[in-house]
C-alpha cells in the first residue's frame, strides 16, 4: 500500500505542467497515523502564485472559452471516469495523507465522481432568459463565467473539497487556481493532472500548495483573481472577506459549524443513536457538518445516553488502512492536543466525561494522532464546549423539555450549517426543519450531503451554496442586454 506516494516529491501544477517553486522550498508531508514523512511537496511563493494567476487569466480568454458547452461537459465526464479508474490509488493517498479511514476515503471519492458527473450534466443547462420589458424593447440575459477563481480548501476532505470547488467552476467556464491545505495537497495535485489528461487546456486548472497566510492571502487580494471560494475556519473566512474587499471580489465562504442532532422522545432510539454516532465520529469528528451537539428530550435521556455510549464504545479506533476501522487519525499532533485541551476545558466547566477523552492504549497507535471517541455529558448551553467548534471526536450531550426549547437550544450558537432531527412525527419534523437557522437539515438521518442538494451555511457558517444548480449562479455573472426594436428613432429630449 505504501507504493503510490512513498518518497515521492510533488511539484506545483501550473499550465498543465509540474514545475518547481521559485524558492525551491519543499514541505514534508506527514501521515497522521504514524507522523512519518510520506512525501515532499513544493511550497508555492508569491511569484509562483502570480504565474498561476497569469496562466488562469490567459486560459480564460483562450481555447477554453472557445469550447462548446457539450465539449466542456465531455471533459467533466472524462475527469469523473479518470477518477473512477484511479479510485484505489486516490483513496490510498487520501488515507495516508489525511488519516481518514479507507472505507470513508472510498465513499468520498465515490461522491467526488458523482460531483463531476452532476456538473457535467449541468454545463449544457446554463442559460439566460428573455425578460418582460416595455413594447419596442427586447431584453435578455447572458450567463458568463465569473473569471479566474482562487479556491482555497481545508484538510479534512482534501479531494472532496477540491471537487466541490473545481467542478462547478469548470462547468461555468471559469479557470481555477486551487490552493489545497498545507498538510493535504497530494490528491489535489493528482486532480490537477487528471483535469489536464481529461482535456482541460493549459492554465484552466492550476494547483498551488503553499502556506495559507502567504499564498491564500495573496490570492484573496490579487487583482487578477475575480472570485474567491473558500472553505475553512470562520476566523480565516473573516480575514479573506476583509482582504477580498479591496478589489470587490466575488466571495463565497463555507465555514465552521456546531451542528445539533435533536432527538425527540418519539424517535426510533436505536436509529437515532446509530445515526448520531456516525454524524459525529465519521472522519474522527473532523467534519464541518459534524453533529457535535446532541440535544435529547429529557423523558428519554437516560435510555438514549446508555445506547449512545454503548455504540460509541463499540467503535474501532485504529489503523486507517484497516477496512474494519471506524475512527482514523486526527490530522496533526497540534490538532490532537487542541482537542484534548477542549476535553480539559469541558471538565473544568463541569461536564462529565462519560467515555473516551484519552488516547488509545494500543501501542501500535502511539506514534500517530488518535483519540478515543469522547462523550461529554451534563453540558449546559453556555459552556465553551457547547459553543465552540472542537473539530475532533468529541460530542456534547444536552437535554431539552419540549419542542420550543429544542429549537431554541439548537439555534443558540453563532453557527448554522447542518442539523439532524430524529422523530416519528412527520409534522413535528417539518416544523422543526423550518424553525432551524441552518443551511441543511436531515430528518431521521445523519446524511445531508448529496450532489444536487444545496450545501452551505446560515449565520457565521458562511454564505453561498455548493453542490447544486444554484452554485452555478456563484460562478457566473449575469449580463442584462436590452435592444430597441421600434421603427422610429427615440429622441427623448426632442432636440
Ligand atoms: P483553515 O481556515 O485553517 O484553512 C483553510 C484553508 O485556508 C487552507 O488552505 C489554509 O492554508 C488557508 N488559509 C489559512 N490562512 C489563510 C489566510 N490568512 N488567507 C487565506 N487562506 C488562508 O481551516 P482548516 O483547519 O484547514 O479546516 C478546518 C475548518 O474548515 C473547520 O472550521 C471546518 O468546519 C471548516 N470546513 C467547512 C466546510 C464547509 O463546507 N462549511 C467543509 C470543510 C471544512
Amino acid at each position: 500500500m505504501a507504493t503510490a506516494i512513498a518518497g515521492h516529491t510533488f511539484e506545483l501544477f501550473i499550465n498543465n505542467q509540474f514545475v518547481k517553486p521559485a524558492s525551491e522550498e519543499y514541505t514534508d508531508i506527514l501521515n497522521p497515523a504514524t507522523n512519518e514523512v510520506i512525501a515532499k511537496v513544493a511550497a508555492a511563493g508569491i511569484h509562483d502564485a502570480d504565474l498561476a494567476v497569469d496562466a488562469a487569466r490567459q486560459a480564460l480568454g483562450g481555447k477554453w472559452a472557445g469550447l462548446t458547452p457539450a465539449r466542456r461537459a465531455r471533459i467533466l465526464n472524462k475527469i469523473a471516469s479518470l477518477i473512477a479508474e484511479r479510485l484505489d490509488t486516490l483513496a490510498e493517498t487520501e488515507v495516508r495523507n489525511a488519516g481518514k479511514t479507507i472505507a470513508g476515503a472510498k465513499a468520498e471519492i465515490g461522491q467526488v465522481i458523482e460531483d463531476f458527473e452532476f456538473y457535467a450534466g449541468a454545463v449544457t443547462k446554463i442559460a439566460g432568459a428573455t425578460l418582460p420589458v416595455p413594447p419596442n424593447f427586447f431584453a435578455y440575459t447572458l450567463k458568463e463565467p465569473v473569471g479566474v477563481c482562487a479556491q482555497i480548501i481545508p484538510w479534512n476532505y482534501p479531494l472532496l473539497m477540491a471537487a466541490w470547488k473545481v467542478a462547478p467552476a469548470l462547468a461555468a467556464g471559469c479557470t481555477v487556481v486551487l490552493k489545497p491545505a498545507s498538510p493535504t495537497p497530494l490528491t489535489a495535485l493528482m486532480l490537477g493532472q487528471i483535469c489536464a489528461e481529461a482535456g482541460c487546456p493549459p492554465g484552466v486548472v492550476n494547483v498551488l500548495p503553499g502556506p495559507g497566510a502567504v499564498i491564500g492571502a495573496h490570492l484573496a487580494g490579487h487583482p487578477g483573481v475575480d472570485k474567491i471560494a473558500f472553505t475553512g475556519e470562520t476566523a480565516t473566512g473573516r480575514t479573506i472577506m476583509e482582504i477580498a474587499s479591496a478589489t470587490i471580489k466575488r466571495v463565497t465562504l463555507e465555514l465552521g459549524g456546531k451542528s445539533p442532532s435533536i432527538v425527540f422522545e418519539d424517535a426510533d432510539l436505536e436509529a437515532a443513536a446509530a445515526g448520531s454516532c456516525h454524524a459525529i465520529f465519521y472522519n474522527a469528528g473532523q467534519s464541518c457538518d459534524a453533529r457535535s451537539r446532541i440535544l435529547v428530550q429529557e423523558s428519554i435521556a437516560d435510555a438514549f445516553r446508555k445506547t449512545f455510549i454503548r455504540k460509541t464504545q463499540a467503535l474501532k479506533v485504529g489503523d486507517p488502512l484497516d477496512p474494519a476501522t471506524h475512527v482514523g487519525a486526527i490530522i496533526s499532533r497540534r490538532q490532537l492536543e487542541k482537542i484534548e485541551g477542549y476535553v480539559g476545558i469541558g471538565r473544568q466547566e463541569g461536564a462529565v466525561v462519560a467515555c473516551g477523552g484519552t488516547r488509545p492504549q494500543d501501542p501500535a497507535l502511539a506514534k500517530g494522532n488518535f483519540l478515543m471517541p469522547t462523550v461529554l455529558d451534563q453540558v449546559t448551553p453556555t459552556m465553551r464546549v457547547a459553543q465552540e467548534e472542537i473539530f475532533g471526536p468529541v460530542v456534547v450531550l444536552m437535554t431539552f423539555k419540549d419542542e420550543r426549547e429544542a429549537i431554541e437550544l439548537a439555534n443558540a450558537t453563532q453557527y448554522g450549517l447542518a442539523a439532524s432531527v430524529w422523530t416519528k412525527d412527520g409534522a413535528r419534523a417539518q416544523r422543526v426543519a423550518a424553525a432551524l437557522k441552518s443551511g441543511g437539515i436531515a430528518i431521521n438521518s445523519a446524511y445531508s450531503i448529496f450532489p444536487g442538494l444545496p450545501f452551505g451555511g446560515y449565520k457565521q457558517s458562511g454564505f453561498g451554496r455548493e453542490l447544486a444548480m444554484q452554485t452555478l449562479d456563484l460562478y457566473t455573472e449575469t449580463k442584462g442586454v436590452v435592444a430597441y426594436t421600434g421603427t422610429k428613432p427615440i429622441n427623448p429630449f426632442a432636440v
